[in-house]
């Protein structure tokens, strides 16, 4: 498993050295280390995440039936929940549902089923692309109907182009962003970690969530404006994602956005918190 771990393509002059049971990452533009260190961990655990999840799916079509028991299924979320967590660096109370979108990798109940399905289905007859196609979008119709994620679903309403994507790195910052889950007052509050969840920047006694800081808050205006600007569009809650996949560039200019405001969040959170100590 190793060896394909050390043939992955890595970005700049990034290296990865194996020694007993661990990967050490380096890289050699000092300038740039931290951030190329980042996106090189990020993608070994796509590709560890892809290749545990090809192994127990290799032999779904037999296993597949006992997901009907719900201790077999919970066993089986819980591994697969654990691994998206560590992809998007998301919080650990973030929902099964959204923390598998935001890593990139459907629900592997469902996708056994899927091959259950489609291998008790091919049984006395050849199963078309179509056929294919309708179980597929049956697996993705349960996803979205989950009850949990519902923000993150909102974020990224075209499933299908956020798990074929070509570029962008998911990390941090954007994980809070399209989680919902961060350093927003609302979400410390529901926490028990603040008292008042309203924006300490705009005057009108506005919930600091995800949607005001992005979308709404007067505090990042200047930065929205240029954003909007490179984007082309007036952004919401329904069109970040998808201009952030028609290129790699706006990728990068939202994620730049949402380090900025993350950042300056997370450092008044500390400051409030060293005055109240
Ligand atoms: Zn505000």
């Amino acid at each position: 498993m190793y060896d394909g771990a050390l043939r992955l393509p890595l970005p700049g002059r990034t290296e990865l050295v194996g020694f007993a049971d661990d990967i050490a990452v380096f890289d050699k533009e000092l300038a740039r280390a931290e951030e190329l260190c980042d996106r090189s961990i990020s993608r070994i655990n796509s590709w560890l995440s892809s290749v545990a999840r090809a192994s127990m799916l290799s032999v779904a079509p037999v296993w597949g039936q006992a997901l009907a028991t719900p201790a077999y299924t919970r066993g089986l979320c819980s591994a697969h929940r654990l691994a998206a967590l560590r992809i998007s660096s998301a919080f650990r109370a973030v929902s099964d549902q959204a923390a598998l979108v935001l890593a990139g990798t459907p629900p592997l109940d469902l996708l056994a089923a899927e091959r259950a399905s489609i291998h008790g289905q091919t049984i006395g007859r050849t199963l078309t692309p179509r056929d294919k196609q309708v179980l597929r979008l049956a697996a993705k119709d349960a996803t979205l109907a989950a009850s949990k994620g519902r923000w993150t679903y909102r974020m990224i309403p075209q499933l299908d182009c956020w798990l074929k994507r070509k570029h962008g790195q998911i990390n941090f910052h954007l994980t809070q962003i399209l989680s919902g889950h961060g350093c927003f007052r609302s979400y410390l509050r529901r926490l028990g970690h603040e008292e008042d969840d309203s924006c300490t920047h705009c005057q009108e006694q506005l919930e600091e969530s995800a949607e005001h800081t992005v979308f709404n808050c007067a505090r990042f205006a200047g930065e929205r404006a240029s954003l909007e600007a490179w984007l082309g569009n007036t952004i919401s809650a329904e069109n970040l994602v998808p201009l952030m996949l028609l290129s790699e560039a706006n990728w990068q200019a939202v994620s730049d956005f949402t380090a900025k405001a993350m950042t300056e969040l997370l450092a008044e959170e500390r400051r409030r918190n060293q005055e109240a100590t």
